[in-house]
Order: C-alpha cells, then sequence, then structure tokens
C-alpha cells in the first residue's frame, strides 16, 4: 500500500475532555484486545461481554474482525502486510473508541507479536488489556464453526494461521482463556472482574 502523508494539518484541542466523559459514563475507557485462532472463541466472548456489561448498566462495544473486514477494512487480504494495516487501523479505532469512555472489544486473530505490541503502544499500555483465547487447535479445527479449516487443510484457502501461516502467542497478556475448559459466561465474569480490579468500572456494592 502507498502511504500518503497529508501536510498542513493541526491538532484541533476539543473543549471536551476524557475525564468530563468519563464522569457521564461513570466508567473508563478500555480496550479489551482478543487474540487467538479462528474458532477459539474470540468473537463469541466479546459478544457475551458486551450484551453482560450492557446489563451492567455499562457503554459497551464489540468491534468483530469480520464484520470490519466488510466495510473499514474490506480492501485488505490476508497477506503479511495487509494483516498489519488491518490491526493498525483497528487500533486506531480502538483508541477512539477508549477515548469516548466506551469498553470496547476488538476480536481478531492478530497473529503477530509486534503487530499487537505496537496496537498495546498506540492506545496506552494503561486501557490495553490483552486477552489471550488459548483454545487448542485441535478443538478449534474440530468446532471448525466457517469451515475454514476444512478449506484451509484442502488447499483452498492459503496462509490460514494456525495451519499454514503462524500464530505467535502472547508473553505477557493481561488473561489467558482457553475455551475448551470454561464457557462463554464463565470467560466474560472473569474479564469483568479484571475490569473492576484495574479501576475501569465500579464493583457492584459501590
Ligand atoms: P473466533 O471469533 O475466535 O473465530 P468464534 O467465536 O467465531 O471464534 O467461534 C467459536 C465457536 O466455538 C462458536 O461456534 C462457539 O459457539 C463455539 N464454542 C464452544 N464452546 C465455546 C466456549 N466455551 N467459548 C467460546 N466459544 C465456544
Amino acid at each position: 500500500m502507498t502511504s500518503i502523508k497529508a501536510t498542513n494539518i493541526t491538532w484541533h484541542e476539543g473543549h471536551v475532555d476524557r475525564g468530563d466523559r468519563q464522569k457521564l459514563l461513570k466508567q473508563e475507557g478500555a480496550l479489551i484486545w482478543f487474540t487467538g485462532l479462528s474458532g477459539s472463541g474470540k468473537s463469541t466472548i466479546a459478544f457475551t461481554l458486551e450484551h453482560a456489561l450492557v446489563q451492567r448498566g455499562h457503554m459497551a462495544y464489540a468491534l468483530d474482525g469480520d464484520n470490519i473486514r466488510f466495510g473499514l477494512n474490506k480492501n485488505l487480504g490476508f497477506s503479511a502486510e495487509d494483516r498489519t494495516e488491518n490491526i493498525r487501523r483497528i487500533a486506531e479505532v480502538g483508541k477512539l473508541y477508549a477515548d469516548t469512555g466506551v469498553i470496547t472489544m476488538t476480536s481478531f486473530i492478530s497473529p503477530y507479536r509486534a503487530d499487537r505490541d505496537a496496537a498495546r503502544e498506540t492506545i496506552g499500555a494503561g486501557d490495553f488489556f490483552e486477552i489471550f483465547v488459548d483454545t487448542p487447535l485441535e478443538v478449534c479445527e474440530e468446532r471448525d464453526p466457517k469451515g475454514l479449516y476444512k478449506k484451509a487443510r484442502a488447499g483452498e484457502i492459503k496462509g490460514f494461521t494456525g495451519i499454514d501461516d503462524p500464530y505467535e502467542a502472547p508473553e505477557k497478556p493481561e488473561l489467558v482463556i482457553d475455551t475448551s475448559k470454561v464457557s462463554p459466561q464463565e470467560a466474560s465474569i472473569s474479564i469483568v472482574e479484571m475490569l473492576v480490579k484495574a479501576g475501569k468500572i465500579p464493583a457492584l456494592s459501590d
């Protein structure tokens, strides 16, 4: 991709800051970054968590990998370069969401460590929660919710993460979830607890 660098642009400060928005929402913005193999359960947990947070009275929004590829990132494929650009855009959008005070979930395979580390840097360490959905490949392949593993094994899809493209596991994720051991609801509860501990949302008794 060619990069176009705009000149003659100046950052314009608004009159409402993040603290004002957080006071209004009674929560702090955060970006919960799910990473893991296809079929590991990222989207399922993200949507379960989104529902749980909204029911608890919080503004939450899940940015889903496939859904984003229908719109914002529809000009990107799955080459290493396009995967990196995919993640860079998501990180920038996630940063805007977190700045609005919304608890935001992203569910993208995001297989490369360097891309996720760049996302952490973009968003800021205190707002970034990397959740490694560490479901064994055999379980993901057995589930195969979109029939993609079957196609990858048959050679109909090239460069499929976990089959013929690498997945670089996180070294220091904020949380690890193995969905062959816990349900989406249990996973969602542990993430809510993590957010309370981090001071992003109040404990229920507060
Ligand atoms: P990903 O977003 O990581 O590609 P999905 O959430 O789309 O994964 O698919 C995971 C599949 O596994 C879904 O069909 C879901 O119903 C199933 N599944 C079974 N058990 C679990 C669990 N404990 N947590 C999450 N998903 C599960």
